[in-house]
């Protein structure tokens, strides 16, 4: 017989994952950890065996967009893949949206439903995209307090039983207008006493989705983000044909290929005012805060991913005469993904720990201040991140990385998306920009950090608690003096700002948990984790300036 490869292979993906389950004891009072536990072992077990199986056999489908019946009746019937089918059945009986809203663990019901999310997402296909539009749609439609939307709709987001269950999306990207949503063409008019829209949609995922919000200019309404109104959309009339709704194709993508992403006609589609004629942006942005989050979780979901393979494969694959996991250079690469990953993971988390308080009405005000800052940050970091990790964790595979059939390219191509959707990293850096100057600079920041290191006296975390305090006054001071320099230096270093907080934040998170984890378990983990993501580096504030940038950015 010729030598065979092994494949990789999954376990319980909760059982297997200690930094999951380091990070759920120290946050969750213990009946609740208790309570949620046997869910999050059932997700683990179904996300690496059954959904997992299930992906490698569903591997080459795709959504299938049939616009006409046989009769000529135009249709735009989308049909989903297995995984999908699966995936929207689970999720409502698993309450990945419902838990956040049932509230049965007060603030902590946010780590509850992300750390399902977590072990869920990697398996199903990038299902969290409806999912994230789901819960963004109802918090958004209880943020702007529409009793009638929120009768109607709200129960139906939140829902545990799949044959109510509905999911949203969210259409804001146009042509003209992606990032720069204050470009709009939708126009909103009034026929009737009732509103219609008509326009053009350029992106909208999970076009299977039963309700969507959207933005649109009512008529006579100024130009820019202002004049835009949020509006609610039902995609199917009663007797379940497109209402008004033509979908023009479903877009061909580099990844997120099972996410059916369509182009749209609105031709005189009926909508509802969500809150009021004018300011949707700002109405529209719960939604985005928890879409944002959505996707940080996502972004570690797939790192956890590519890394519990690539650790699999390493034990599996024996070359110059030992496996790979004994080797000390490959042990080394993969320690570094694990560093990465393990910094995502706290960031993410934090934020999502500040979302349950802020749902729960428990968070303060600087705590508000603080998830308005993390949120684009978080998102922004873990989305590049996230690339970075899987192009690596790709090479750890070798040629079997590259080939399609392994499974594993995907990974790397839906990676892809997360710097993209839901605001680019360009684009959220200037957002997290904008909060801070809300909350009045850095300071809450920095004595948040302050507070989140002050217990620890591991001598290696209390060198690199100095560290973060340096790259946060490093930071501090760029502000201060790009500002003294005028707009153009603090857009040019906006996004080198933004990463550098986030790479102070999540350090110190990591080392918070890096010293709990020494004292409660005596595991030296997330200490090594500690060390290696402060090696990788802190701050990428430098003097450089957006002369340099215009110079460099000359082509010819
Ligand atoms: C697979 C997929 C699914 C999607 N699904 C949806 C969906 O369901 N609903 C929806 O509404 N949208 C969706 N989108 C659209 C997505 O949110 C936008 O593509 C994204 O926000 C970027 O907008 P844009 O394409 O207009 O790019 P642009 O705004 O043109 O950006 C081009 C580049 O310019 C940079 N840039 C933009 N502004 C600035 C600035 N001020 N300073 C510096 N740099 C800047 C960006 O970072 C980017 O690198 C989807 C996109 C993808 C790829």
């Amino acid at each position: 017989m010729p030598f065979l490869q092994k494949p990789p292979e999954l376990g319980n993906q909760y059982e297997d994952d200690f930094a999951l389950r380091s990070y759920l004891s120290r946050v969750l009072p213990v009946d609740v950890l208790a309570d949620v536990q046997p869910a999050l072992m059932h997700m683990g077990e179904r996300a690496g065996g059954e959904l997992y199986r299930l992906q490698l056999v569903d591997r080459e489908n795709e959504p299938v967009l049939t616009q006409w019946d046989a009769w000529g009746n135009r249709v735009d019937h989308i049909e989903v893949t297995p995984v999908w089918k699966r995936a929207e059945r689970l999720a409502a009986e698993q309450g990945l949206v419902a838990a956040a809203y049932e509230r049965k663990h007060a603030a902590f019901s946010r780590v509850h439903q992300f750390a399902l999310a977590y072990l869920f997402t990697a398996s199903t296909d990038l299902y969290s995209c409806p999912l994230a539009m789901t819960d963004g749609a109802a918090r958004a439609l209880l943020a702007a307090g529409n009793e009638r939307l929120i009768g109607r709709a709200v129960a139906r987001l939140t829902s545990r039983d799949p044959r109510r269950f509905w999911t949203s999306g969210q259409w804001m990207t146009e042509t003209a207008g992606g990032s720069d949503v204050g470009l709009t063409e939708t126009a909103a008019r009034q026929e009737n006493g009732a509103w219609r829209l008509y326009g053009r949609k350029w992106f909208t995922s999970a076009i299977t989705s039963q309700m969507a919000l959207t933005l649109a200019r009512p008529e006579g309404n100024p130009a820019g983000g202002r004049g835009l109104a949020l509006f609610y959309v039902e995609t199917r009339d009663q007797q379940g044909r497109p209402n008004r709704i033509l979908v023009n194709r479903l877009k061909d993508k580099l990844g997120t290929r099972k996410v059916p992403t369509a182009e749209l006609t609105l031709d005189g589609t009926p909508a509802e005012l969500v809150a009021g004629s004018s300011d949707g942006v700002r109405h529209i942005a719960p939604m985005l805060n928890v879409t944002r989050t959505w996707n940080s979780v996502s972004a570690c979901a797939l790192m956890r991913r590519g890394l519990a393979l690539a650790r699999d494969f390493a034990r599996k694959r024996v070359v110059f005469g030992a496996p790979l996991a004994e080797k000390p250079l490959h042990l080394d690469t993969l320690a570094g993904l694990q560093a990465e990953l393990c910094g995502a993971f706290h960031l993410t988390f934090f934020v999502v720990e500040l979302l349950g308080r802020s749902d729960a009405g428990q968070a303060s005000e600087q705590q508000e201040q603080l998830l308005r800052t993390l949120t684009p940050v978080a998102k922004l970091l873990t989305g590049r991140q996230a690339v970075q990790v899987l192009s690596e964790a790709i090479e750890s595979f070798g040629g079997a990385g590259y080939v399609e059939d392994t499974g594993l390219p995907v990974l790397l191509r839906d990676a892809q998306v997360l710097p993209i959707w839901e605001g680019t990293t360009n684009v959220l850096s200037l957002d997290a920009l904008k909060a801070l100057e809300a909350a009045g600079g850095l300071a809450a920041l920095r004595r948040e950090t302050g507070y989140l290191l002050q217990g620890v006296r591991e001598p290696d975390l209390v060198r690199i608690s100095a560290r973060v305090e340096k790259a946060l006054e490093q930071a501090e001071a760029w502000l201060a003096q790009a500002m003294k320099d005028g707009p153009a230096q603090v857009e040019a270093g906006a996004r080198r700002f933004a990463m550098t907080l986030g790479r102070a934040v999540s350090l110190a998170l990591v080392a918070r948990h890096a010293q709990w984890s020494l004292e409660h378990e005596r595991d030296a983990r997330t200490l090594a984790a500690a060390r290696r993501y402060a090696a990788h580096g802190v701050s990428l504030l430098a003097a450089v300036d957006a002369d340099d940038s215009r110079l460099l950015a000359r082509d010819g």
